[in-house]
């Protein structure tokens, strides 16, 4: 093995954190959450392992956990389904696979890394997605799988609010994304993203999460990997803007992050965050919302879990 870099993983469970509706039992199992994830694709990278297979592994122990918006966990559309989006992409050499509007898969970052490896395309929606799965072997499960109490009694106060007319148009709040960025020991660089979403959405929409440029996005020199106001990061392609600041202007990771999530997303009218990496293993995390669950494990394999700003 061509060892030129010290491993890197950071992830996020997403940006949509409301101080006032934390509670400390919440907040608990969270950051145990996030230091499992963080643990078992830290393993992966430490043990010689790609940045893909870290990638995947730790998104996979953020889906299997209900405290976030992503596989088990998932927000209910409007019709009270859920609908699972996710994507991810190799630095190294650009491939990538995206699935969108999923009912029956239980990892969907799983079936979106078959996409990439395993099939002549990057994206596939919906039936198309599943019958794809089916087609490798990949079993689906009941769409029941995903119901929990939490996201139904979250949809049913949308609705209400909906019905009144006291929610703001769009203004759902977009809650536990999952997403992850590695640096593996060879330097290269992967992307992943996973979620359910915004609560109540309608019409089949697809956020940014797996929206190759927008929620997601790896290159040779940065990876990133975005949670917020979905339709703003689409907008903004504001994963591939990162990496392209990087690349093009030579701007430091910090400031291409900071620009785009604290700049450009605002200013558009948007929310949220990114976390991202470069092939030096700087890291950023940048969010302009109450919190954003994130973590990582620096260069010196050092542990750090944080929802809130300056932790
Ligand atoms: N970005 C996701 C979406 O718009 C939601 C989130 O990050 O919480 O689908």
């Amino acid at each position: 093995m061509n060892h030129v870099a010290s491993p890197v993983l950071v992830i996020h469970g997403g940006a949509g954190v409301v101080r006032k509706d934390m509670t400390p039992e919440k907040e608990k199992a969270v950051r145990a959450a996030l230091e499992k994830a963080l643990a078992a694709g830290h393993a992966v990278l430490k043990a010689g392992g790609s940045s893909l297979d870290a990638v995947v592994k730790a998104i996979v122990v953020l889906e299997d956990d209900p405290n976030f918006n992503a596989g088990k966990g998932a927000v209910f559309n409007h019709d009270g389904k859920n609908e699972l989006d996710a994507s991810i992409m190799d630095g190294a050499t650009l491939r990538a696979g995206a699935v969108a509007n999923l009912h029956r898969i239980k990892n969907p970052i799983e079936l979106a890394r078959a996409v990439m490896e395993k099939s002549d395309h990057v994206m596939l929606l919906g039936d198309g997605a599943e019958q794809f799965a089916q087609s490798i072997g990949m079993p689906l499960v009941d769409p029941a799988y995903f119901h929990t109490e939490e996201r139904w009694e979250a949809l049913r106060r949308a609705l209400d609010e909906a019905k009144t007319k006291t929610a703001e148009r769009g203004k759902t709040p977009h809650h536990g994304t999952v997403g992850a960025v590695a640096l593996d020991a060879c330097g290269k660089l992967a992307a992943g993203t996973s979620t359910g979403g915004m609560t109540d959405k309608r019409f089949g929409r697809v956020g940014d999460s797996p929206i190759i440029g927008a929620g997601t996005y790896a290159d040779a020199r940065c990876a990133v990997s975005a949670t917020g106001w979905g339709e703003f990061y689409i907008r903004a392609t504001a994963a591939r803007d990162i990496c392209a600041r990087v690349e093009f202007r030579g701007d430091s990771l910090k400031q291409a992050a900071d620009e785009v999530v604290l700049g450009v997303i605002p200013k558009l009218g948007g929310d949220g965050g990114v976390i991202a990496l470069d092939k030096n293993g700087n890291i950023a995390t940048p969010f302009n919302t109450d919190g954003m669950f994130r973590g990582w494990i620096d260069k010196n394999g050092k542990t750090h879990v944080a929802i809130y700003a300056g932790e």
